[in-house]
């Protein structure tokens, strides 16, 4: 890695947004090291097409939704940064990583709430709690949310609280980060055509036509409308955003 190169950590970066923004941080000319959890293939896929862009990359497995694995890979990250840089440093967390849950409120059962507590919720407090000593200051967290927590769609009360709930942590987190220069903002995505809860934003003709009949521009969102936005938070250009909540739908259901 190039010593002046920023460097990133996307979680989930095998496939879908996750792999949108990896790709789109690379043409920043921001190295990459990207998580998983059961794909590895997908994902050295991936860091191949990064340095096929220049930028350096690696793929490292983590469960993210347990939150014991992460004293495992903090020193697996840190010692390949150490390697490839001298420094066991990042500038960057991308909080990406999630899976889908639909059931209405009256069925959910303790385990579905743990499920998603634990991925989208505690996953993501507990990993950046754990690499924040290993963060330069002036560096930056993006935790992506959702559409669904600003408005509402039956069967998704689970989902769409606890991503309100990485909302107002992410508030939190820019206070306290703030003596560091460490910027957090949140990015919540409309629905997009990606595999997310077994692909049926894209494979469901009438979800996706739902959708794209309460979207302004008239249509789902693809993952190349995400990354691009994760990556200029990325940049200097964004220097000055901070505790933000940027949604990227579209304009749904304005
Ligand atoms: P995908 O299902 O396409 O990809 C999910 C990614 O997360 C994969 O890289 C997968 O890894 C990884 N992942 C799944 N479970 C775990 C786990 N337990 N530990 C670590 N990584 C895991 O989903 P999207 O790309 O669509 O979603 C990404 C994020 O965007 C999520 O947080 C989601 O809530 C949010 N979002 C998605 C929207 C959409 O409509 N698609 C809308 C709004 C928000 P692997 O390949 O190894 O399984």
């Amino acid at each position: 890695m190039n010593a002046k190169n920023k460097i990133a950590v996307v979680t989930g970066g095998s496939r879908g947004l996750g792999r949108n923004m990896a790709i789109a941080l690379a043409k920043k000319g921001i190295d990459v090291v990207l998580t998983y959890n059961t794909n590895k293939e997908a994902a050295d896929a991936v860091a191949a097409e990064i340095r096929a862009l220049g930028q350096k990359a690696a793929a490292f497995q983590l469960d993210t939704s347990n939150s014991g694995s992460f004293d495992e890979f903090a020193p697996q990250l840190t010692d390949y940064l150490k390697a490839e840089t001298g420094s066991p440093n990042i500038d960057f967390l991308i909080n990406n990583a999630g899976t889908a849950l639909y059931a209405p409120a009256v069925d959910t059962t303790e385990k579905q709430l743990d499920d998603i507590v634990n991925i989208h919720y505690k996953g993501v407090f507990f990993l950046t709690q754990k690499l924040l000593p290993f963060m330069n200051d002036g560096g930056g967290i993006i935790n992506i949310s959702s559409g669904l927590a600003r408005i509402t769609f039956p069967g998704s009360s689970v989902y769409g609280s606890i991503k309100a709930a990485v909302e107002v942590l992410t508030r939190y987190l820019a206070q306290e980060l703030g003596p560091r220069k460490i910027r957090v903002n949140v990015v919540a995505p409309g629905a997009i055509e990606t595999d997310f809860g077994g692909g049926r934003t894209r494979d469901n003709k009438e979800i996706n036509a739902r959708i794209a009949g309460i979207t302004a521009l008239g249509r789902v969102g693809l993952p190349d409308d995400i990354g691009g936005v994760v990556a200029f938070l990325c940049t200097e250009d964004a220097r000055w955003i901070n505790g933000q909540r940027i949604e990227v739908s579209g304009g749904q259901a304005l």
